[in-house]
């Protein structure tokens, strides 16, 4: 009986294997496809000075509408984006998109408001990232000051002589360059300094401790300490709780973003003051 049981669900796995390897191939296919069908598309999240509480940055994330799946979260498709050349279609699309966007909303709401966009480990190796952010300035007659590119800590770290390289190709065209979720990899804030970056952006998993744990706290007061020891604005992300804002402001954490704040969103409250 045991053995039944056992092939049973041996049948079962494979049936739930096959099924995520066929979504997995369709998503692949799709995805080519999805910029030339209009399927992609930005929600764009404040980010919020702590002092004025005025919204000086929106980040632009990327969603897909799947016909059959619905909305995919860019967690599912951007690591499959990855794993080829896609990314750097995806990614030269997303920059488009994003850059469009951005110029209505600053004439809509604020003509200084700024975007900030993630590129993936596999844009900093891309041969056209430089020609690419460059195009979708000029197309949209976008001051390269009024963008920034944002970075994970493990990207830089793969190839840290190469990202350094890309890194000041795109400082020389004039975007800034922010680190994202800095505290998940394994970097030392010193091998860091030596890349031309302006922010530093806090994971929102010790935003997630604050309140709760005293080492949450002295973590993020130390990171704040040596950001601004080096001239960097610190934003912290995924702050879900007003008393985390709190305790934020008082450790001088320049600025913050997440769903306290404002949810992304493809049309951003963007007046709210906090
Ligand atoms: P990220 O760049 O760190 O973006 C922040 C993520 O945290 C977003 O998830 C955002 O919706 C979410 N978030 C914001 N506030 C809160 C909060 O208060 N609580 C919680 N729990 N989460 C919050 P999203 O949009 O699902 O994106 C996930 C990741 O996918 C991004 O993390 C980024 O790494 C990647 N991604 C998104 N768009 C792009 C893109 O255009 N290109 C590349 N290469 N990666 C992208
Ligand atoms: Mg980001
Ligand atoms: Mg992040
Ligand atoms: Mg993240």
């Amino acid at each position: 009986e045991a053995k039944t049981r056992g092939r049973g669900r041996l049948a079962f796995f494979d049936v739930d294997l096959r099924e995520r390897t066929q979504r997995r191939l369709r998503l692949e296919q799709d995805l080519r496809e999805a910029p030339r069908n209009d399927q992609l598309w930005v929600a764009y999240q404040p980010i919020v000075d702590l002092r004025t509480g005025r919204t000086t940055m929106v980040e632009g994330l990327l969603r897909w509408s799947h016909p059959r799946y619905g909305l995919i979260p860019p967690g599912e498709f951007i690591g499959l984006a990855e794993e080829s050349d896609l990314i750097n279609i995806v990614g030269a699309h997303m920059l488009r998109l994003a850059t469009r966007g951005i110029v209505d909303l600053r004439a809509a709401h604020n003509p200084e408001l700024l975007l900030t966009v993630n590129l993936s480990a596999r844009q900093l190796d891309d041969p056209h990232l430089v020609a690419s952010v460059r195009d979708a300035m000029r197309t949209t007659a976008l001051p390269p000051g009024a963008l920034c590119l944002e970075i994970t800590e493990s990207a830089l770290m793969r190839d840290p002589t190469a990202a350094a390289r890309t890194l000041a190709a795109l400082r020389d065209l004039g975007v800034r360059l922010a680190i994202d979720d800095f505290g998940t990899g394994y970097s030392s804030l010193a091998q860091l300094l030596t890349l031309p970056l302006d922010i530093l952006k806090i994971d929102q998993s010790f935003t997630a401790g604050l309140g709760k744990s005293d080492d949450a706290e002295a973590i993020v007061t130390s990171v704040i300490a040596m950001a601004h020891a080096v001239d960097l604005t610190v934003v912290a992300e995924g702050v879900e709780h007003v008393l985390q804002l709190d305790i934020l402001r008082r450790l001088g954490c320049d600025q913050a973003q997440g769903y306290h704040l404002g949810r992304p969103s493809a049309v951003p409250e963007l007046d709210r003051r906090f």
